[in-house]
Parts: C-alpha cells; sequence; structure tokens
C-alpha cells in the first residue's frame, strides 16, 4: 500500500465506522458519546503542547491560556464531586489507579481488590506467573503488589462485608480498592471504609464505570460514604474524553497524589483533553442529574423487558441494577462469545462478559458465560423506558428467536433513524457559548 493509498483508506475506514455506529445499538457500558463541543475542544491547539507539573509551577512555557483552562476543570470537578482537591492530569483510568497505587503502596505491599472473574478491573489485578515476567494486572505486575481478594456474594451481586473484614484483619492491606468494571449496586463503602481505619489502611473507590452516576447523585457518594480517595475515566456514564481523575477531601494525601502524578507518573498531560473534560464538567453541572437519572431508569427498563421477554437477567431479586449495566446469563445459549457476534452482526454492540459463577461452571474470560450491556450512550441519543422495551425486543429476535442477524440488523438501522442527536447538552452553538466560550484559532 502506497502512502497515498493508506492515507485515504484510514479516512475511508473512519467514515465506515460513523456509518456502522450511526446506525447500531451501542450498548458497551464503559463507552459513551460526547457533545460537539466536547469535540471541539479535543481538536485544539492544547493536543499539540506541553504543560508539565502543576499550575503555577510548570516546567514548560507557553502555558498562559492551557493553566487557566485546567484550573476551571479543577474547580468545575471540585464543584461537581463536592470534594475539596481534585487532580485532573492523569491520562486515563488505569493511570489514575497507578497514581493511587504509587501514592499508597510501595512494591511488595497487599492491596485488596475484587477479583476480575468477580467485577474487578484488570488494573486490579495480581502478578500472573514468576516474579519479573511482567504478565498480570498492573497492580501485582507493574506495581509488584501483592494482590488479596474481597469476599463476594455471588447471590447478592455485591461485596461480602463479613468476610472482607475478616480478610482485612487477616491480610492487613495497605490499600483497598473498591468499585468495579461489573457494578450493578452499590459497594458497602462505608463498612469497609470504617473497618479500614481501625488498621490504617487507605480505601480508594474506582468510579471508572459510575462517574457520571455519581456525578448526577444517582448511584452512591463514595467519599461521603468513608473513601478516602476516588480515582476514575471521564469516559464512561461521565461522558467525557477518554481521560482519568483523582479525587479527594484530605490535604494531606492530596499533596502526594500531585507528586505521584507528575514528576512520577506523567510528562504530558493530554491538555485537549483536559480542555475537554472542563466542558463535560460543565455541561453535567447542567444537565447531570436528568442525564443520571434517566440512565438509571433505563437500565432497569431493559433489565425487566430483558426479562420479561424470556431471558435469565442475573439480580432479579434485588432489582436487577442500580447503575447504567445490565447482565446476561447467555451460558445455556452457546455462551457470551457467540452472543456477542450474533449481536454484533445485527448491529447491536455489546461484549461478553465473565460472570461471578462463571469458573465455577468451567468457563473462563477467553468464553464467558455471560454479557454486560450498558445504556450510558443510548440515554445520551434520547432513548427512554419504552424505547428499551424495543431494545430488548432486538435482542430477542437474535438469541431468542434465532432469527437472521442482518434481518434484524435492518430493523436496528430503522429503528437508529429515531436517534441522531446527542441529549444532556446545550442545544445550539449560540447556547453552548453563551458559557463556554472556545473559539477555534482561524
Ligand atoms: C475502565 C476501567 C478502568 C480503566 O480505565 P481506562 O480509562 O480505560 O484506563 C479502571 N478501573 C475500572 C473499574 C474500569 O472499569
Amino acid at each position: 500500500m502506497n502512502p497515498k493509498e493508506a492515507y485515504e483508506k484510514v479516512f475511508y475506514l473512519i467514515e465506515e465506522h460513523h456509518r456502522w455506529f450511526s446506525s447500531s445499538l451501542p450498548l458497551i457500558a464503559s463507552e459513551n458519546i460526547t457533545s460537539c463541543a466536547v469535540k471541539e475542544a479535543l481538536i485544539s491547539d492544547f493536543g499539540h503542547r506541553y504543560a508539565e507539573g502543576w499550575v503555577g509551577e510548570r516546567v514548560y512555557a507557553g502555558t498562559r491560556y492551557m493553566d487557566e483552562v485546567e484550573s476551571i476543570a479543577m474547580e468545575l470537578a471540585k464543584h461537581l464531586y463536592r470534594v475539596k482537591f481534585a487532580d485532573v492530569r492523569p491520562i486515563s483510568g488505569v493511570v489514575a489507579n497507578l497514581v493511587i497505587y504509587t501514592t499508597f503502596t510501595s512494591p511488595g505491599d497487599v492491596m485488596m481488590a475484587l477479583p476480575i472473574t468477580k467485577g474487578g478491573h484488570i488494573s486490579m489485578g495480581p502478578l500472573l506467573g514468576q516474579k519479573g515476567n511482567f504478565i498480570g494486572g498492573t497492580a501485582g505486575a507493574v506495581r509488584g503488589l501483592d494482590v488479596k481478594y474481597l469476599a463476594y456474594r455471588d447471590e447478592e451481586l455485591n461485596i461480602d462485608v463479613d468476610k472482607t473484614i475478616e480478610r482485612m484483619e487477616k491480610y492487613r492491606p495497605k490499600l483497598i480498592m473498591l468499585g468495579g468494571s461489573v457494578i450493578l449496586f452499590p459497594h458497602p463503602v462505608k463498612e469497609i471504609s470504617d473497618a479500614a481505619k481501625s488498621l490504617g489502611a487507605v480505601v480508594n473507590y474506582d468510579a471508572a464505570h459510575v462517574a457520571g452516576l455519581i456525578a448526577g447523585g444517582k448511584f452512591q457518594d463514595p467519599l461521603g460514604e468513608g473513601a478516602d480517595t476516588m480515582s476514575m475515566s471521564t469516559h464512561k456514564t461521565l461522558p467525557g474524553p477518554q481521560h482519568g481523575m483523582v479525587l479527594t477531601n484530605d490535604d494531606e494525601k492530596f499533596e502526594r497524589i500531585k507528586k505521584a502524578s507528575f514528576p512520577g507518573l506523567l510528562s504530558n498531560h493530554h491538555l485537549n483533553a483536559v480542555a475537554a473534560l472542563a466542558v463535560t464538567l460543565a455541561e453535567m453541572l447542567m444537565f447531570g442529574r436528568e442525564y443520571a437519572s434517566q440512565v438509571v431508569k433505563n437500565a432497569k427498563s431493559f433489565a425487566e423487558a430483558l426479562h420479561d421477554e424470556g431471558f435469565n437477567v442475573p439480580g432479579e431479586k434485588k432489582g436487577f441494577t442500580r447503575s447504567h449495566q445490565v447482565l446476561l446469563d447467555v451460558h445455556e445459549m452457546g455462551g457470551g462469545m457467540k452472543a456477542e457476534k450474533l449481536l454484533e452482526e445485527a448491529n447491536i454492540i455489546v461484549n461478553r462478559n465473565l460472570l461471578p459463577w462463571d469458573v465455577r461452571r468451567g468457563r473462563s474470560f477467553l468464553d464467558p458465560g455471560g454479557i454486560r450491556m450498558g445504556v450510558a450512550e443510548v440515554t445520551r441519543l434520547g432513548m427512554k423506558e419504552e424505547d428499551m422495551k424495543e431494545v430488548a425486543k432486538f435482542v430477542r429476535m437474535v438469541l431468542l428467536d434465532k432469527e437472521d442477524p442482518r434481518t434484524v440488523a435492518k430493523k436496528v438501522v430503522e429503528f437508529r433513524k429515531n436517534f441522531t442527536r446527542v441529549r444532556y447538552v446545550f442545544e445550539t452553538s449560540d447556547e453552548a457559548y453563551k458559557y463556554i466560550r472556545l473559539r477555534m484559532p482561524s
């Protein structure tokens, strides 16, 4: 392929991707879409620049305007999450977690988190195999932490408080990570934090998935409930750029967090994403409550509808879900891999996922027994409870009625024509500019 062909091909492929996704049902729980204002900030000149260090203590020149934007991002984050300190520099959720590990632990220390099989994230995972042989999760393989697991009650789809406290007393962790990638119900932050205090352990809540719901006051308030710090991605339920953030109310801890970020883990911190994050936080201060409330209602409606269609939806006795996520147990139907592929052919984009009881029935991450779906993005596209019932029908047609997925795809394309605009954002650029006065260089 010559350079000219490659160049054209890249743009052709981006266009094809856009066409496909704008006629699909995007139900990946870790994804979302941004407003045009956020996209505009992302392509700004900030994306070409450096501003190492803290505002006012930069190691680069030319940062005058970027400093102000970063200060605004911090102010908005503090306001939105009702906290004293925000570091908006970590460039992703994994880096935000690394900032936490670097701040509060040394290699060899014990950290406790959920295993991936119960909703933990790969960044909280242990070293697998031999020491020095970097295979495994970030905590174990990169930071050298001795990862022990929080106890989990499969029937409750949540942390087992009593058993976890027993394990904490046994393992004496330096750090406890709450939160996770599969999180249907609020975690017992207060109970675990109370126990951690008496053991001198730091509690971090990883809000990567639920940051937008927390911002909208619709899930739980981890810092209010006793967690010391909160790390997050800014692009899952929080509908911002791909980036990260760390929050706390503790000034002594924050001083150490700042140093772990820089000079510890960051050089460039993606200033265009910081600007885009500031815009997102402003949007969330305006529309976050309404958005988060609709996300939670949609998830519940979707789960109930799938149950009514005949699916095995975990969490029934607890009301299926209180977050943006819905799980399906498709073990009996050939597993998550097969379901994911069939749905993808029908323009329904989901991802396969381990269920807490999968290992017991001989499944692994290679072909897990579940699929995980999130409704944040379709909510942003304007879907309401009634629309979620339609989406549940499409899923039924593919997985239960065994209709040809390409036939279902045609119906999905028609359905998607009703949802073409991003909601919970300023309706016009004029309206946006009244609040967010960004101007592109001409
Ligand atoms: C997605 C996720 C992360 C990682 O976030 P990135 O922004 O992709 O690096 C960390 N923790 C949890 C619980 C997640 O779900």
